[in-house]
């Protein structure tokens, strides 16, 4: 599987100049991999970043008569403000699945959200224009094969409710644990998820000082995040959701900080590609 990140920024997109190097864009990462020659996509949040992910897939060998998965951590704007602009959704040919796994979602219509978003109110075309086929899929169940990968899903704690997710596919392993607050003490659950994943990706929007006044804000900090890869003995970890505030100045310092404690630690970066 190769995991490329589309959007590593939380909560807003952010367009400066000293904050490029790390990204502006908002959650979306992509997990692909070929099968007989073709490229596979499935995406997790489509954050702004979903807007650059479409025009790769459109450019690179995706073809629109192959099926789309898109994966939902939870619904806040971050993470599906990219939605309206991704390119082959505009294509009469694709099939897009739009998936919200796990128990105790809340939802009682996950089309609506997206119809919701995309009244006229708000944007100019409608999801029934859009073109591409939707499938809106729901499930209790917190585990489920899409392509041939077994996605599974956990609540964790955030504001509403978000989901942890893993990607599994011959053998091996990814965990990616966003919009994520542990509270006082590192959620067990969230470690045991974890365990022995190959890549953890986590976020780490706060410093430890940060954290202390923003308690209930729905995030982690990078000292917990490095602390879940040490206990979940993960074999390596990314960390994401960069705060609106911290440029890349910062974030090149943090990422030695982390790597100090956790060797095998890196902060994303838009467009970042790694092989697991
Ligand atoms: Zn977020
Ligand atoms: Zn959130």
């Amino acid at each position: 599987m190769k995991v490329t990140f589309y959007g590593t920024r939380g909560s807003i997109p952010v367009c400066d100049t000293e904050f490029q190097e790390f990204g502006g864009n908002t959650t979306c990462i992509e997990i692909s991999y070929e099968k007989k020659g073709k490229r596979h996509a499935l995406i997790l949040d489509a954050g702004t970043g979903i807007r650059n992910l479409g025009k790769e897939l459109t450019k690179k060998s995706h073809q629109a008569t192959e099926d789309l998965y898109i994966a939902f951590t939870h619904f806040h704007w971050d993470h599906i403000q990219g939605f309206p602009f991704f390119q082959p959704a505009f294509d009469k040919d694709q099939r897009i699945h739009i998936i919200a796994i796990g128990p105790d979602r809340g939802i009682t219509n996950l089309r609506e959200i997206f119809a919701t978003q995309m009244q006229e109110r708000y944007f100019p075309v409608n999801l029934d224009n859009m073109g591409a086929k939707f499938d809106f899929v729901m499930t209790e169940r917190s585990t489920r094969v899409f392509n041939g990968t077994t996605i599974s899903a956990r609540r964790h704690q955030h504001p509403g409710g978000a989901y942890s997710y893993a990607f599994e596919r011959n053998g091996k392993r990814i965990v990616i644990c966003t919009d994520i607050e542990h509270g006082t003490e590192l959620d067990p659950h969230t470690i045991e998820f974890a365990r022995g994943a190959d890549l953890l990706i986590h976020d780490a929007q706060y410093t430890e000082a940060e954290l202390l006044t923003r308690r209930g804000w729905g995030h982690s900090s990078f000292k917990q995040a490095v602390e879940v890869a040490i206990q979940a003995e993960v074999k390596s970890l990314v960390l994401t959701h960069h705060d609106p505030d911290h440029d890349d100045a910062f974030l090149r310092n943090m990422e030695k900080v982390c790597q100090e404690r956790f060797p095998n630690c890196m902060l994303a970066r838009d467009k970042m590609e790694i092989e697991v």
